[in-house]
């Protein structure tokens, strides 16, 4: 299906910052946009995030959330319309 060279999955962080890593990667700042290494300019897409109650839940609460997700067009999978579920007892984590 993808004859191109095989591209990493989009959306991965950094497990110490918590920062994409496409972003990381790459130059640049949010006024002016980010080029990633390879000299590709990042693009944002916008991923669906349905919303459950809890890690026990198997219901959605309906809801959903809207995130950016950065990534390099030319290194990278576009990220899927739908993205990892969130769990709102994760939300206030951070
Ligand atoms: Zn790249």
């Amino acid at each position: 299906m993808n004859t191109e060279k095989e591209k990493r999955p989009s959306g991965q962080k950094e497990p110490l910052t918590d920062i994409y890593l496409v972003i990381s990667e790459s130059t640049g700042n949010s006024q002016v946009g980010y080029t990633h290494s390879c000299g590709t300019d990042i693009i944002c897409k916008t991923v669906d995030h349905p919303v459950f109650n809890n890690l026990s839940s198997e219901c959605s609460t309906g809801e959903s959330r809207i995130i950016w997700t950065p990534y390099c067009p030319h290194c990278e999978e576009a990220p899927a319309d739908i993205g990892d579920i969130i769990y709102k007892s994760e939300q206030s984590a951070n």
